[in-house]
């Protein structure tokens, strides 16, 4: 029986144990019993799943992973330490020395510069992509390509991708479509629907929604074939793990390749596993997903509505405001609201935005998104300080540039405190 939404966030991955317990247990333990010998030895040759070592596999974690697949319409998911942790793994569970990406070039921040300065020291280039500059993203696929990346809701102007042209490119290319939903969750998007093959949360931001706990996850389709040769970690024998070759050597766990892979490849060998307390943090959260994103798309559009008519603010984006660019899309694809963020600019420029950031008394100023309370930072004196004017105008970065993640509290309070910084 599947069940719908809601349902899925307070149920999704629970399965009772002896002690009755309705909460999820947190399964604080690094390791495991095996029963005998046979146990252990299948446990090992992926003859049989189940927990071995926390590194690799932990109850609490696996109620998160099937609740998130779930959410997601996925096959299966793995969660790992961080957001960040789970885009690298992403990439190098597809690709190798030599091998290409090509992503849209408005991304966050620390994966802008995993992807700039990192994957290039490992051998992976990746081409950057700017679809809101009407540029195709197929133009930059060649035969060394072998994932195509994107965020449903790009960094840092909001602007929103057409999914369903890039997962046209990448069925015509036989390529994964990888997309970083962090912004819009499974309960305002959900990526696989529109021919996605993979999908990655940040779980710090709203899915644990409370700014108390780092976690992400990656969740798999199961609808991609591995199998062309092309896809060189699936097709030859894994000389780390029994020479398995993943695209053909899994019988009935084929369509999960992808996911299995990255639990017994860079999960099992660079270690960066999800705390069970982390994922029983984060679980408390997904519990109330649907009615915090309701409270975040509410209050970010009355924001967005607000400053549109601010006398001190010189242009806003929000992908819920109907003159927005991002508009058309973002209501085709977003079916409940258009999230929780806000960026804008104030009439005194890149100043005017350093002092309305000081001015403010409610809202939080720090580096974190999708907290329930309301931040804000300022790009250009912060995340991007480095950078010329110029530089940060390709960045996407303007100097005046606010960046705001509305969360819950009373509307009015958040309204009279952006209304008084802009006015000090
Ligand atoms: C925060 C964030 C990340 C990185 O996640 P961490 O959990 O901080 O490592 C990646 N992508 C997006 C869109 C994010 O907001």
């Amino acid at each position: 029986m599947t069940h719908r939404f809601n349902t899925l966030a307070l149920h999704g991955g629970i399965h009772t144990d002896d002690t009755g317990s309705r909460g999820v247990p947190v399964h604080r333990t690094s390791a495991y019993l095996f029963k005998n010998t046979e146990h252990a030895a299948n446990l090992f040759a992926l003859k049989e799943l189940g927990n071995i070592y926390t590194r690799l596999q932990n109850p609490t974690q696996d109620v998160l992973e099937q609740r998130v697949a779930a959410l997601d319409n996925g096959a299966a998911a793995l969660a790992l330490s961080s957001g960040t942790a789970a885009i690298f793994y992403t990439i190098i569970n597809v690709c190798g020395h030599g091998d290409e990406v090509v992503s849209t070039a408005n991304l966050y921040g620390g994966t802008f510069t995993m992807f700039q300065n990192m994957l290039p020291e490992m051998g992976i280039q990746v081409k950057f992509v700017h679809p809101d500059r009407g540029e195709d993203v197929e133009s930059a696929i060649t035969d060394k390509t072998r994932l195509i990346f994107t965020e449903a809701i790009g960094n840092p102007s909001l602007d929103v991708v057409d999914m369903r042209r890039l997962s046209a490119i990448a069925e015509k290319h036989n390529l994964p479509l990888a997309v970083d939903a962090t912004f819009t969750t499974p309960y305002l998007f959900r990526p696989i629907d529109h021919g996605a093959h993979i999908v990655i949360h940040s779980l710090t931001k709203w899915m644990g929604g409370h700014g108390t706990a780092l976690g992400g996850i990656v969740v798999d389709s199961g609808t991609f074939d591995w199998s062309d040769p092309k896809f060189r970690l699936y097709n030859e024998p894994d000389p780390s793990y029994h020479d398995l070759r993943y695209a053909h050597d899994l019988g009935d766990l084929t369509p999960i390749a992808f996911i299995l892979r990255m639990r017994v490849g860079p999960l099992r060998n660079l270690g960066a596993c999800i705390s069970p307390d982390n994922a029983w943090m984060i679980l408390q959260g997904i519990e109330t997903l649907s009615l915090r994103m309701d409270a975040h798309c509410r209050n970010a559009l009355a924001v967005a509505k607000f400053l549109r008519d601010h006398d001190q603010v010189s242009w806003v984006r929000y992908p819920g405001l109907e003159t927005d660019p991002s508009h058309p899309l973002a209501k085709e694809l977003f079916e409940k609201g258009f999230g929780g963020m806000v960026v804008f600019g104030t009439r005194a420029g890149r100043e005017g935005g350093q002092r309305f950031i000081d001015n403010l008394k409610l809202v939080s100023h720090l580096a974190n998104v999708g907290d329930a309370k309301t931040l804000a930072i300022h790009p250009a004196s912060t995340t991007h300080s480095q950078l010329t004017d110029e530089e940060l105008s390709d960045a996407g970065v303007t100097g005046d540039m606010i960046r705001l993640s509305i969360g819950f509290e009373d509307i009015d309070d958040i309204l009279e405190d952006l209304d008084q910084a802009l006015r000090c």
